[in-house]
């Protein structure tokens, strides 16, 4: 394979670092400097001819799904699809996933294993801290116990360790402990066990890496303990690691990331080789200047310069609106206008709004359904967890796994059975004193083997065996389907036996439309294989003396389907249709990684940025260091006067340097427009419009008032800086043919 594809394009850092002969590599640099380019490149080189490692000899360990689709995308053109196919890439829940559906019998996993998203988890809590009337909050504990998980302290540890505990803890304990047996019985595996049980199996049976040539880790710095320590198993063999990173975009401390693994891996590896990437490709100079203003403030760092390769750009805005709904239409008012004015050169998808959290998307969202803008909403509340899309992927896995009590216990009467709440309640406690599955308890009482401690009326007897009938006649479907249409197959068979679209009309008159148009995208998403993150489940390596557990096609499509969902659920979900057509709303965590030419950063306030509850206001403020440094060519920042919570008045972030906060900014005239629209151009390595497009552009979307189109402070000169003449200010704004003609 040729190695000059892999090579052009990137600066000589960039190149020393794809082509290191170093084993252990560190490669860590701010933001937008090309790390997961180069990362991207360095798997390339290393599959060459070069060094001719195979493609499933290559970990490739992303942050995010999104970002090892792009990956894989990247990757495909330098390499070709049948080799990026075989690589073991993905994030570290999925490729723990994969190895644990092809190795768990090793270390006692039970076949066909669900996942536990979070919605589960915090299911399962809540039904214990009911059943044993206890005081914890039902949310808190799940954090805690997944921290606790994180850091690999099971109840175990806590009930042994020698520390006198509180009423406090001990609840903990008995919950952490009730949570562990539920997961167990049903069969389930939570996001912190798809770690640590590979933990477990690589300790037992390193065999099964032992073919792994080297390892690779994006967004290195918010790795957590466990994922560090699974990838030193996985390059237990041969000890070759590249990592890419930045402490300074470290913004998962909450999630028990650690920025120490740093140097806890310096000190592991001796040899490690560090290379540093300054120059910046993704912002312009004044995003980037503000940027590095807000970063500064953090003390405890080493200083560093960040290079713009760009021009100096437009200044970033910040505007104060009256109210949270203010700030949303003037949000989305100004989208519109810069894909206007710019004459089509921006598109809907070129902008993002980035939210501290999800919670603050409501107003958002109807505005830009209002004004009649398409988006996408990223790591907020999910497409998979509609009502009706749950309920229907709740029947999916009752099938592929019937162990899985609470799916079961939730679909049990929807739609109604006649089974009440009584009953369930009923069954529930015969199967737990039985010790066996919920199912397997139902199935005996359907077919009188065991009868239930309630007496069952005829109605809820005849409802429970229509759905054990329901349940084996899909269960059989399944195992006839021998490949991989299964998920589709058994979602179009759910929703026939259901009569499911008669159900959500009898039950939602007034939203049946949009719930059934939800439900033909989840059939088309079912259908669409592609969405299938790892096609390759069955090239993991085979290896000598251990035996790999062969699924059969079909249940292992529905499976890896029903995975996908719940691993989704911690990132983004791309709701099918063309993403180019979308605005993204998307939190700040989710947004990680990714780059837009235009970027909102809203609710820059105290008590949001930084967050009231926040323990740790570093990583609050790298937090908006990670937001700022998505946007290309425009950044706005934008805050209500109001809290709408509370109506107090709010006050601007204290992170936001004066620069920002105490720059006096008066819209760009239509004179200079052009420049401005250049500059973008410039800055995206896009073709600049033309002068009829900007004239058209200019005729329709010419601001009214003196308002925030790419506003400019006026002192600024920089090369490719529009330049504001406030003498022309007000005449160029009053008269739109006066305008035009200054242009001519
Ligand atoms: P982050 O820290 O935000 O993850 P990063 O360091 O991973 O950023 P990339 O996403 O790899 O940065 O690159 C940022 C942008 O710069 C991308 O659009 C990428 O294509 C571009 N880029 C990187 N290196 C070069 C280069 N040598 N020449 C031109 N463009 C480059
Ligand atoms: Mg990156």
């Amino acid at each position: 394979m040729d190695i000059d594809p892999i090579l052009s394009g990137l600066n000589a850092a960039q190149r020393t670092a794809v082509t290191s002969p170093s084993s252990i590599l560190q490669v860590l640099a701010p933001p937008g400097s090309g790390k997961t380019k180069t990362l991207t490149a360095r798997v390339a080189y290393l599959l060459s001819s070069q060094h001719g490692f195979r493609p499933q000899d290559v970990i490739c360990c992303t942050f995010t799904i999104k970002a090892s689709r792009e990956m894989r995308e990247r990757l495909a053109h330098l390499i070709g699809d049948r080799v990026v196919s075989k690589l073991v890439l993905g994030t570290f829940h999925s490729i723990c996933r994969r190895y644990l559906v092809a190795y768990g019998h090793l270390i006692g996993l039970k076949k066909g294993f669900g996942i536990a998203d979070s919605n589960d988890s915090l299911a399962i809590i809540k039904r214990i801290v009911k059943r044993l009337n206890l005081n914890i909050q039902p949310n808190p504990a799940r954090s805690r116990i997944s921290g606790q998980k994180a850091q690999g302290i099971s109840w175990k540890d806590l009930d042994d360790a020698r520390h006198p505990k509180g009423v406090e803890q001990q609840e903990f304990i008995q919950v952490y402990r009730e949570y562990e047996a539920a997961l167990a019985s049903s069969n389930l595996l939570d996001y912190d066990d798809l770690l640590l049980r590979c933990v477990d199996l690589l300790r037992q049976h390193p065999h099964c890496v032992s073919n792994v040539q080297t390892v690779l880790v994006d967004e290195f710095q918010d790795t957590n303990v466990i994922q560090y320590e699974l990838m030193n198993l996985f390059a237990a063999q041969n000890r070759r690691i590249t990592i890419v990173g930045d402490p300074d975009q470290s913004i998962y401390g909450f999630r028990s990331a650690e920025i120490k693994n740093l140097e806890r891996m310096q000190r592991r590896y001796p040899n490690t080789s560090v290379v540093l990437l300054e120059d910046n490709y993704r912002s312009s100079g004044s995003i980037l200047g503000s940027a590095e203003q807000v970063i500064e403030q953090d003390t405890a760092r080493p200083a560093k310069k960040l290079h713009p390769t760009h021009g100096v750009g437009t200044m970033p805005v910040l505007r104060k609106l009256p109210t949270a709904a203010a700030e949303a239409q003037w949000m989305v008012t100004e989208i519109k206008r810069c894909i206007t004015l710019t004459g089509q050169l921006l598109k809907p998808s070129d902008f993002a709004i980035l939210l501290r959290s999800a919670a603050l998307s409501r107003q958002i969202e109807s505005e830009l359904g209002k004004q009649g803008i398409p988006y996408r909403m990223v790591g907020g509340s999910r497409f998979f967890d509609r009502v009706e899309i749950r309920l229907l992927l709740d029947y999916l896995r009752v099938i592929s796994h019937p162990e899985n009590n609470d799916a079961l216990a939730r679909i049990i009467n929807v739609p109604t059975r006649k089974i009440g709440d009584e009953t369930l309640k009923s069954l529930t406690a015969g199967a737990e004193s039985a010790k066996i599955a919920l199912w397997a308890f139902i199935k005996d009482v359907v077919q009188g083997r065991r009868s239930c401690q309630k007496n069952l009326s005829k109605a809820a007897s005849i409802g429970l065996s229509v759905l054990v009938g329901l349940i084996e006649a899909a269960r059989q479907k399944l195992y006839d389907c021998m490949d991989e249409s299964s998920p589709r197959i058994l979602l179009e068979f759910v929703i026939s036996k259901l009569g499911f679209r008669e159900y959500l009309t009898a039950t939602y008159p007034l939203d049946e439309e949009n719930r059934w148009a939800n439900v033909e995208e989840l059939l088309a998403q079912a259908g669409d294989s592609s969405t299938s993150y790892f096609q390759q489940d069955d090239l993991l390596p085979e290896i000598e003396g251990l035996e790999q557990q062969q699924g059969h096609i079909g249940e292992e499509a529905l499976s890896r389907f029903l995975a996908n969902v719940a691993l989704s659920t911690e990132v983004t979900t791309e709701e099918g249709d063309q993403p180019q057509e979308k605005v993204t709303i998307s939190t700040i965590h989710a947004a990680k990684g990714l780059e837009w030419p235009v970027v909102f950063v809203a609710a820059v306030y105290e008590g949001v940025i930084p967050h009231s509850r926040a323990e740790d206001s570093d990583e609050e403020r790298r937090l908006l260091y990670v937001a700022m440094t998505r946007a290309q060519a425009l950044l706005y920042l934008s805050l209500p006067r109001r809290d709408s919570k509370n109506g107090e008045e709010t006050r601007t972030s204290s992170f936001l340097p004066p620069s920002i906060v105490e720059a006096k900014f008066r819209a760009v005239g239509p004179k200079f427009v052009d420049k401005t629209i250049f500059a973008i151009a410039d800055i995206l390595g896009r073709e600049h419009p033309s002068q009829e497009a900007i004239v058209k552009g200019l005729q329709a979307g010419l601001p009214s008032n003196n308002d925030d189109l790419w506003t400019h402070d006026g002192e600024y000169t920089g090369d490719t800086a529009t330049r504001w003449d406030g003498s022309k200010a007000s005449s160029a704004l009053d008269g739109r043919g006066q305008a035009l003609e200054n242009r001519a």
